[in-house]
């Protein structure tokens, strides 16, 4: 579907490190990734054991090598241009250390927010512990401070953060991670009602409760199921989000909540069969999405359990979910 192979920034990258590029068309994000996000993806696929939380992750398409050059086992996406690995670097000084540099390459990924028109986008870090078993003793020290000094510890929840339009604009509002940094475990209902906020005196953002009710319930249910998934997953995800994004465009959300409802009257329908692509592009579907993604430091840990912090953050999720409901249908 790529015919010049040229790659763009990610425009509605929320939180991370810069680098995150797009297909020209959009559906593909090709992010720059370390060995252990691959060897993620690559198992997910691959494993049965790991089938549970493969609806709840983007659909991983290959790799490519920084330079350009393609691994042709993996994917068929040999006109894609990859990432400059100057770029790549000069993004990363932070983590440098880390990275062993023979190895660099980047995922091709589902882009999550193509089939939005306008994407309103909030990355919410999960987890309690920060810090990956290999970091240094420096680094344990560092991110065991941030998150004591973040929501993350209490909660396991910190915003990274989040886009939302404004429709008389047109223009997408970001808030920055600073804000999600600063907060307190009291003040993360009000940024949950920053995300998903309703028309009042003080802003012309929004839906009304009407259309924002049922995006909330059933982001609230997505969220549900990714508990469930996790709770039976043996893994450590460190510094992985949940990445929930739905339509700013108040006639794009009428859309898909009839369609929504259309389905509900015909009760479940028998089950789905696997369809080809350009079905799936025109495809009606709900106007909102969750799914986890950045899997930099996930790793699979059989006989291990699984991972608290993780399903601490969910639930805290679950909560704030929950109280935004109960304001929005008081306001309704
Ligand atoms: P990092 O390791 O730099 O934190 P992430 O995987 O978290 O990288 O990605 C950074 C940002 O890029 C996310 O906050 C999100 O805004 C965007 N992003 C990442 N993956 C996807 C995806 N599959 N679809 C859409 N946006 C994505
Ligand atoms: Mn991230």
């Amino acid at each position: 579907t790529t015919s010049t192979g040229a790659t763009v920034p990610l425009t509605s990258q929320v939180g991370g490190h810069a680098g995150v590029q797009t297909t020209e068309d959009g559906s593909l994000i090709i992010k720059p990734a370390l060995t252990l996000e691959h060897e993620f993806y690559q198992s997910l696929t691959s494993k049965d054991s790991f089938q549970a939380l493969r609806p709840y992750v983007p659909k991983f398409y290959g790799t490519l090598k920084l330079e350009g050059q393609v691994d042709e086992s993996e994917g068929s996406f040999k006109e894609i241009e990859g990432t400059n690995k100057d770029t790549f670097l000069s993004n990363h000084q932070d983590v440098t250390s880390d990275i062993d540099f023979d190895n660099l390459q980047s995922l091709v990924l589902e882009n999550l927010s193509h089939s939005f028109d306008k994407p309103n986008i909030l990355d919410i870090k999960l987890g309690t512990v920060l810090y990956d078993e290999s970091a240094s003793p420096e680094k344990v020290e560092r991110m065991l401070k941030t998150a004591r000094e973040t929501t993350s510890l209490e909660t396991g929840v910190r915003l990274t953060g989040f886009q939302v339009y404004d429709i008389q604009t047109g223009l997408a509002v970001n808030t920055p991670k600073s804000y999600g940094k600063s907060i307190k475990p009291s003040d993360l209902a009000d940024g949950i009602a920053r995300f998903f906020p309703v028309p009042s005196e003080s802003t012309s953002m929004g839906l009304s409760p009407q259309f924002l009710l049922p995006i909330l319930e059933g982001v609230r249910k997505n969220v549900a199921e990714i508990r469930e998934a996790l709770a039976g997953m043996e893994m450590r995800m460190v510094g992985g989000s949940l990445l929930v994004i739905y339509e700013a465009d108040p006639k794009k959300v009428e859309e898909g909540i009839e369609w929504m409802k259309k389905l509900e009257g015909e009760e479940a329908l028998e089950d789905e069969e696997d369809e080809d692509d350009e079905e799936e592009k025109s495809k009606p579907r709900p106007p909102y999405l969750v799914k986890l993604i950045d899997f930099a430091h996930a790793r699979f840990r059989p006989g291990e359990g699984p991972d608290e912090g993780v399903l601490k953050g969910i639930d805290t999720v679950l909560q704030l979910l929950e109280g935004r409901i109960e304001q929005v249908k008081k306001q309704g």
